[in-house]
């Protein structure tokens, strides 16, 4: 029986405990402040977690193995599923390392962009004897109602695309049979040839900023009587954004292609390609992407993060949705795009705004060199600062 690690301990690592402990093994650890105490007093305390799934009579009960925030329980564990937000996985893949065992795999749920650089840094000379499958998104839309108590399922995905490089001595099927045979007949995995199909694939760099960027641009600082709603608030300007920043990373896509043909980027979808392949049942009208995104029916209710102030409510900058999606997206597609010469102009105008939203520096004078990039999946982070860096990194043809 497979024994799997949840690392996490939101939305998404309870309800998948609580999915996987049914049918697994399954240690969960947070190294989040005390949430693993907290976690366990609350999971024990309803006798199990259970999971709704919207619109069915589905409904599971179930409770992890341990709970628990000591990293060597790593050593126990033959799959390792992180779906803790990508801005935690240094912390997570840094405490796991000295503990991690041969042939162990890693399942990052969503690995957003840059995973793989990432991980070689953090698991050196150990990385090829580990394997990594990095998800396009989680495969659960999914929300607490009782924190560690009750949860709904909103939706599972039909199918979700991974990228994987298998341990030294397996090959990639053996990791996706294994992954499947965990996640059940659905989602099934859709394998991506490469990592950077993941990463230049993120939607979540598209959706997130640049959303948030569209509505609050020219926002006048006073509060709001409503939570403005994120989704079905797209209007046609805020749809450009986005469209804008798609382009962009296509034209990432072709400055990749123009070193080496052969580097398969097939499964980079536009976002308009990636809305309507992920929830084509669900959308009334997909004539243009802002239509699409305002009459998706999955998506009804979700409002714009915001914070209580001045008697009504005003945007909370510092959410996952720039926090996350900036660091760990657009600055590596900003990041990759420098490096082979290609022009970003919506990236950098949603870029430049966001970082200042954080209070971050990560794009100076046009490059990406500013005095935060530390902290970003760029490949300048991982002293990848030239072409030819690059192209060894991914294993592709230099230029001559
Ligand atoms: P979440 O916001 O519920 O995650 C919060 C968790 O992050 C905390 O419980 C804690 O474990 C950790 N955390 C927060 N602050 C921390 C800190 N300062 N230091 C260390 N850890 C900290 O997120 P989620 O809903 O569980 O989503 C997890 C990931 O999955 C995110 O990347 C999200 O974008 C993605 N995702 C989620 C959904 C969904 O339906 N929940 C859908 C698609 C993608």
């Amino acid at each position: 029986m497979a024994s799997v690690l949840v690392c996490g301990g939101g939305n998404a690592a309870q309800v998948v405990s609580c999915l996987f402990a049914s049918r697994y093994k399954v240690t969960s650890i947070s190294l989040y402040a005390d949430e693993a105490e907290r976690w366990d007093k609350a999971v024990k305390e309803a006798k199990g977690m259970t999971c709704n799934f919207q619109g069915t009579n589905k409904a599971v009960n179930s409770m992890p193995d341990l709970i628990t925030k000591d990293p060597s329980a790593v050593k126990n564990c033959d799959v390792v599923l992180f779906t803790v937000p990508s801005s935690f996985h240094e912390q997570y893949f840094r405490a796991l390392e000295p503990f991690v065992q041969k042939g162990t795999i890693f399942a990052v749920m969503p690995a957003r962009s840059g995973c793989d650089f990432l991980f070689k840094k953090v698991m050196g000379e150990k990385a090829d004897t580990l394997g990594l499958a990095a998800f396009e998104t989680l495969p659960w839309a999914c929300r607490f109602n009782d924190w560690g108590k009750t949860a709904t399922v909103l939706g599972t995905k039909e199918s979700i695309g991974a990228a994987v490089v298998p341990p030294v001595g397996k090959t990639k099927l053996d990791v996706i049979l294994k992954l499947q045979g965990l996640l059940g007949v659905e989602p099934k995995i859709i394998e991506c040839p490469n990592v950077m199909s993941i990463s230049l694939g993120n939607p979540g760099q598209v959706i997130h900023p640049g959303v948030t960027f569209g509505k609050w641009q020219n926002w006048d600082g006073k509060p709001l009587a409503q939570k403005p709603l994120f989704y079905h608030g797209v209007d046609t300007q805020t749809a450009d954004v986005l469209e804008g920043i798609s382009g962009d990373i296509t034209a990432i896509c072709k400055g990749l292609k123009g070193l080496d043909p052969n580097f398969d980027l097939s499964e980079v979808k536009t976002i308009m390609e990636w809305y309507m392949a992920s929830y084509s049942t669900s959308i009334a009208d997909g004539s243009t992407l802002q239509k699409a995104m305002s009459t998706n029916s999955a998506y009804e209710g979700l409002c714009h993060p915001m914070k209580e102030s001045g008697g009504g409510y005003v945007p909370d900058f510092h959410f996952r949705y720039l926090s996350e999606d900036v660091p760990t997206g657009l600055c590596f597609s900003r990041g990759v795009a420098e490096l082979l010469g290609v022009k970003t102009p919506t990236i950098d105008k949603v870029l430049l705004w966001a970082q200042e939203k954080l209070s971050k520096e990560f794009l100076k004078d046009g490059k990406m060199q500013g005095k935060d990039i530390k902290d970003t999946r760029a490949p300048q982070a991982f002293g990848v600062t030239n072409k030819k860096d690059l192209c060894s990194f991914l294993r592709i043809k230099s230029e001559p």
